[in-house]
């Protein structure tokens, strides 16, 4: 239990959360990316309101609802990909248990019954369940539960800030980065192995990194070679966070399985989402005819319709294209105001999904040795500003990062941009 205790919020409309003492906070983190259209949206709440009086709950193995199966329509739609089939869980973490399962399942359907073992990366994270986190790279978060778990092997992410060499070209890093996947499934055994992990543009434990152009091609070769599926974690980064509805839109890799959750519902109730391809689904549908995997409150009609009215706002709104345009300004006032900072290393991101490195120096770009992180300093100060931000601290080979992470809503305005970075240039 922690034993600070937190601000009492007690309303939030727009990008603005307004605590128990009259303090009102800007919303820069999306709470952790997950508020997308902002606060308060009257088109929400009536849509959930709706729900709740038409049909507030139904068991999931006996019934499907309206809302449900509106909502899985709706983003197969939303996708040029062929994501075909949809679950509904609770939150992120339960959306990717669901998804190393549906991996694991699928093979015992193909008659693979060999298949695994699911390779992940350092310096990532998926959730906080226990399969979840065994997947997770930090693993400082997993050691205390280390005898309770089966951990997956992880290799390099595709970091270029902090892993490229340097008399290495961007595309040569991005092959090397995606060529450890095939090494490390080498040497577990390809018969073993049933699934990749990694999330398109990696969110809280590195800070708002995006792919190097190509590595995620590569990694759907050397996966096709093996018979392995692609699991992309889009928990943070999809839900039309980095502009296209799934992140991976953008890297012309075809994923074989896909997870939801954050901006689904935008933080108006709490759901996540499992996306496959139809050739995943037609091995249950030739083998044993059933995905065995059920919460209580799967596909909750209420969070489902509530999910439905948040995505028909983006597309209504478009917020997508916002996100694309406020990213930008995003970027450009990030690196006026702390691009030439002593102690802010790199400034990167995609979309609405940003982040600064906090660095002990610029030019070797060492990060600060504190354990406890710099980036929670500077959260304390962004804070006292009334800003909220996301900060994180993460590990690579050892190497400590410090980077604040910025997720604000998608319709944030320029001048609210203004306002939050100029709040994070006063804390830094
Ligand atoms: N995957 C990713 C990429 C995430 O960012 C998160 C949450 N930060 C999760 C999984 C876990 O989601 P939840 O906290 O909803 O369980």
């Amino acid at each position: 239990m922690a034993n600070c205790v937190p601000p009492l919020a007690v309303s939030a409309s727009g990008i603005e959360i307004l605590d128990s003492t009259g303090k009102r906070y800007l919303d820069a983190s999306g709470g952790a990316a997950v508020s997308c259209i902002g606060h308060g949206d009257a088109r929400v709440v009536e849509a959930i309101r709706q729900q709740v009086a038409a049909l507030d709950y139904a068991h999931n193995v006996s019934f499907t609802s309206e809302a449900a199966e509106e909502l899985a329509a709706f983003l197969c739609d939303a996708t040029p990909l062929p994501l075909e089939k949809v679950q509904f869980v609770g939150s992120g973490s339960e959306a990717v248990e669901a998804a190393l399962k549906l991996a694991r399942q699928y093979h015992i359907e193909r008659g693979e019954p060999g298949r695994h073992v699911v390779i992940t990366r350092l310096q990532s994270y998926h959730g906080n369940t226990l399969g979840a986190l065994a997947r997770g790279g930090n693993v400082a978060r997993s050691r205390p539960y280390a005898p309770m778990m089966v951990e997956s092997p992880r290799i390099e992410p595709c970091f270029d800030y902090h892993c490229r060499r340097p008399d290495e070209s961007l595309p040569a890093y991005g092959q090397r980065a995606a060529d450890a996947l095939e090494e490390e499934i080498l040497r577990v055994g390809p018969d073993n192995v049933s699934a990749f992990i990694a999330e398109t543009v990696v969110g809280a434990t590195s800070g708002a990194v995006p792919p190097v152009p190509g590595y995620f091609q590569r990694i759907r070769e050397i996966c096709d070679r093996y018979g392995i599926l692609l699991i992309l974690d889009e928990v943070m980064c999809g839900a039309s966070r980095t502009g296209p509805f799934l992140a991976c839109e953008a890297e012309d890799v075809q994923p074989d399985i896909v997870t939801l959750a954050k901006g689904l519902a935008g933080g108006y109730q709490s759901i996540a989402a499992v996306m496959c391809t139809q050739r995943i689904h037609q091995a249950f549908a030739e083998g044993s005819g059933r995905f065995v995997h059920g919460h209580t409150f799967m596909a909750h009609p209420v969070a489902c319709a509530a999910a439905l009215a948040v995505q028909k706002v983006i597309r209504q709104d478009r917020l997508d294209i916002n996100v694309v345009r406020q990213g930008e300004i995003l970027g450009h006032l990030l690196k006026a105001r702390l691009g030439h900072h002593s102690h802010v290393g790199d400034i990167r991101g995609r979309g609405l999904l940003q982040a600064i490195e906090l660095v002990a120096d610029r030019g070797s770009k060492q990060p600060f040795s504190s354990t406890r992180g710099l980036a929670a300093a500077v959260d304390v100060e962004c804070r006292a500003r009334g800003l909220m931000v996301y900060p994180g601290t993460g590990t690579v080979d050892g190497v400590v990062g410090d980077h604040i992470l910025l997720a604000p809503p998608y319709n944030v305005s320029c001048v609210e941009l203004g306002q939050i970075v100029e709040r994070l240039g006063d804390a830094v």
